[in-house]
């Protein structure tokens, strides 16, 4: 009896589900369910997925991969929740189909996590919550301090923003200017507007707690309206409630980290990409999306103009900006008239040799890798009570610990890599798997006492200057620094307090901070970044050193006359040398054209699939297969696949990992090759048996930042 009554219940309408479910070879698109109701595009359910019940999103379109099984009805659907709208599924559909994701995996990873563990009475409590918990907006009753007048080109930059967004040209203006020519003015007017009209505007930035500033700018500034935060340092709840601001339209104004450019936004005006060449927009796992090619593309589907800000743009917004994809608009000089620092270059060749390395004996008063002349400039600024920053990107005390008898070197038996000697707890760490362990009193191999620290790191950069000037007051801020909750923070103020004299630390201090008394910045060893593999790593430091000069004498109130120091064996090459004159116009200009005749980005589209395996031989085998495989298909004619080869630190945790860089001149002939190819890799990983199937991983990155 109850078997057909089940089957005169199986009325209802079949809807189409996107669930969180990897993409094999049956679950590219969403799901087909039955519902007892007619059900929007875009509602949240939740849904029977094997034996779990899991959070969904109703699709249209797309192709049901489950298609000819017995449909499931759905367990719920959110009526509190507006369905998302048709420009965000818009998005989505776009992001998975371009990074090679499945359209659920996609876009129920970037809505809030805990957004998909609630059922619909949770929901519906959230939303209620979050109306009676509303500030009152303060509108025009919530006065600051007046706005400073803009400047001509700051005039003719907000002229050219409010254009973009009403006529047929580019809506993408990429707004080049040093830090203090008046960039976060401009896009806080331009945001002003977007607001009083009536519309949301979306701001991202690289990293919220490396950029306070700009926050509390816009805080500030927009003290009467309703302005979120989203970014993954919040707790879940805190995250979720932002979220639902922003989608039912309460929240004017979301501040955010990449993730960010996900939000449901059901007014969008305006999006702001704060320092759109940071590498820290590009998400290196799952979906790995770049947020600010994908608000680019947000902005011109929605018809909204979208401003990317930066003093050192990407290649390939720069590129965009000549071939007139993009507007550019330039902010030429820093407000005030502060004046842009010296460079002063320093020849570490040409130093007696005492100095030269760390190994040999230094010069009493002098120290190994520090030229004598940076010392007296220090000694100089701390007497005349300025700042100075200096920054080394190696985190810890040395590298790498070295015995004086035989070869043993401190090397993680994990990993291709060295563990790094932290002198503060006495440990040696690996920097790829986390291994630490205290570091040995003798050679673990000959027993010889005497293992001595190679090379250095901020840590033992702090120690030597702590001896070189023992009356200055000495700070360092890097990742190990700050890894307790709120001592970024308290270090910072630390510095803006005057309490500091010498900031020592990471990249991490060269991005995004204002520090107002700050005269000297020096770039200990950039050199290392100067001959790298990876054909991006002179565009990042030239970026990262643009950032630090940035840092020195940004207040010209103060009158402070600035310097930035570069310790160079290379002093005559040719970054240095546009450095010297500030000018990333001709650095972008030779940039370019070294990679136009090389066929690499702009200039051509790579994506990297990445194998990983328990041997370099499985993951190698693994990517030669996928090579054969890709021969049988039309569309290998549109790409270029280079050879299998090991990825930079091959071996992390015991796993050996491979890439092999695919590369075509066209976009959507990348694009369709990916589309065909790759579903055939599943297929592949799973025809493989045995030890080595176990842990062969693989993924692909499209437009990967890191070769
Ligand atoms: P950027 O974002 O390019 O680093 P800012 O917008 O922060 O530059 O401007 C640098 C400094 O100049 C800030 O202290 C800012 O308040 C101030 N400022 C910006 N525009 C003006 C202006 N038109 N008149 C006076 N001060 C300005
Ligand atoms: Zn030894
Ligand atoms: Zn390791």
């Amino acid at each position: 009896m109850s078997l057909s009554d089940e089957a005169g219940d199986a009325v209802g309408f079949p809807v189409l589900v996107a669930v969180d479910a990897p993409r094999h070879a049956g679950l590219e698109g969403a799901l087909s369910y039955r519902s007892q109701h007619l059900l929007a595009p875009g509602t949240l359910v939740r849904v029977p997925l094997g034996r779990r019940e899991v959070a969904g999103l109703v699709w249209e379109g797309g192709s049901d991969a489950g298609a000819g099984r017995e449909l499931r009805d759905i367990a719920g659907a959110c009526d509190a929740l507006p369905p998302l709208s048709a420009a965000w599924r818009a998005l989505a559909d776009f992001a998975a189909a371009y990074y090679q994701r499945s359209i659920g995996e996609l876009a129920l990873s970037v809505l809030p996590p805990e957004l998909r563990r609630l059922d619909s009475q949770g929901v519906a409590d959230r939303v209620r919550r979050l109306y009676k918990r509303l500030p009152a907006p303060a509108g025009a009753a919530a006065t600051t301090e007046p706005l400073p007048a803009l400047t001509g080109d700051q005039a003719a930059a907000i002229d050219a923003i409010a254009a973009a967004g009403t006529q047929a040209g580019p809506g993408t203006v990429l707004l080049h200017g040093v830090t203090g020519s008046g960039k976060t003015e401009v896009y806080l007017r331009a945001a002003e507007a977007v607001l009083g009209g009536g519309k949301q505007a979306l701001v991202l930035v690289p990293e919220i707690n490396l950029t306070p500033q700009l926050v509390a700018r816009f805080t500030a500034r927009f003290a009467g309206r309703r302005i979120v935060a989203l970014h993954s340092g919040l707790t879940p709840a805190q995250r979720l409630r932002s979220w639902l601001a922003a989608h039912l339209g309460l929240a004017d104004l979301v501040l955010g980290t990449r993730l960010a450019v996900f939000a449901s936004l059901p007014r969008l005006g305006l999006v702001v990409v704060d320092e759109e060449h940071d590498p820290s927009y590009k998400q290196q796992e799952g979906a790995r999306y770049s947020a600010r090619d994908l608000a680019v593309w947000r902005g011109h589907h929605e018809s909204v103009p979208v401003l990317l800000g930066s003093a050192t743009p990407s290649l390939e917004s720069w590129r965009s900006a000549e071939s007139g994809r993009y507007l550019r608009l330039t902010l030429p000089t820093r407000i005030g008239g502060a004046a842009w620092p010296t460079l002063r270059v320093v020849d570490m060749g040409s130093l007696p040799r005492a100095n030269e390395g760390l190994r040999a004996a230094p010069q009493p008063g002098t120290a190994p890798g520090l030229a004598p002349q940076l010392v007296a400039a220090l000694r100089q600024r701390v007497e005349r009570g300025e700042q100075s920053l200096l920054f080394l990107n190696r985190r810890g005390y040395a590298p790498v610990l070295q015995c004086g008898e035989c070869a043993w070197m401190s090397s993680c038996p994990h990993c291709s890599a060295w563990r790094v000697f932290h002198k503060q707890d006495r440990s040696l760490r690996c920097h790829h798997c986390g291994l630490g362990e205290r570091v040995p009193r003798a050679c673990p191999d000959c027993g010889n006492p005497d293992i001595a620290p190679v090379g250095r790191g901020t840590e033992r950069l702090e120690e030597q200057l702590g001896e070189l000037l023992p009356d200055a007051r000495i700070a360092r801020i890097d990742a190990d620094s700050t890894r307790r909750k709120g001592s970024l923070e308290a270090q910072l103020g630390a510095v803006h307090a005057g309490e500091v004299d010498i900031l020592v630390g990471t990249q991490m201090v060269a991005k995004g901070h204002d520090f107002r008394r700050i005269s000297l910045v020096a770039a200990v060893n950039p050199d290392t970044s100067l001959f790298s593999s990876d054909f991006r790593a002179p565009e990042r430091l030239f970026a990262l050193l643009m950032q630090a000069a940035g840092r020195a004498g940004r207040d010209a109130a103060t009158g402070l006359p600035s310097e930035m120091w570069i310790q160079t064996r290379h002093p005559n090459h040719p970054l240095y040398m546009a450095l010297a004159r500030h000018d990333y116009g001709a650095f972008a200009a030779a940039q370019l054209k070294e990679r136009e005749h090389a066929g690499l980005p702009p200039y051509s589209h790579l994506a990297l699939l990445r194998a990983e395996a328990g041997t370099a031989a499985a993951a190698r085998d693994f990517l030669a297969a996928a090579d054969e495989a890709a021969r049988a298909l039309p569309e290998r004619a549109e790409v270029v696949i280079y050879a299998p080869v090991p990825v930079s630190v091959a071996r992390v945790a015991d796993v050996e990992r491979m890439q092999m860089l695919v590369e075509s001149a066209s976009r959507p002939g990348l694009q369709a090759m990916l589309r065909a190819w790759l579903p055939q890799l599943d297929a592949l990983r799973a025809s493989r048996t045995g030890a080595e199937q176990r842990i062969l991983r693989w993924a692909v990155d499209v437009d990967p930042l890191t070769i």
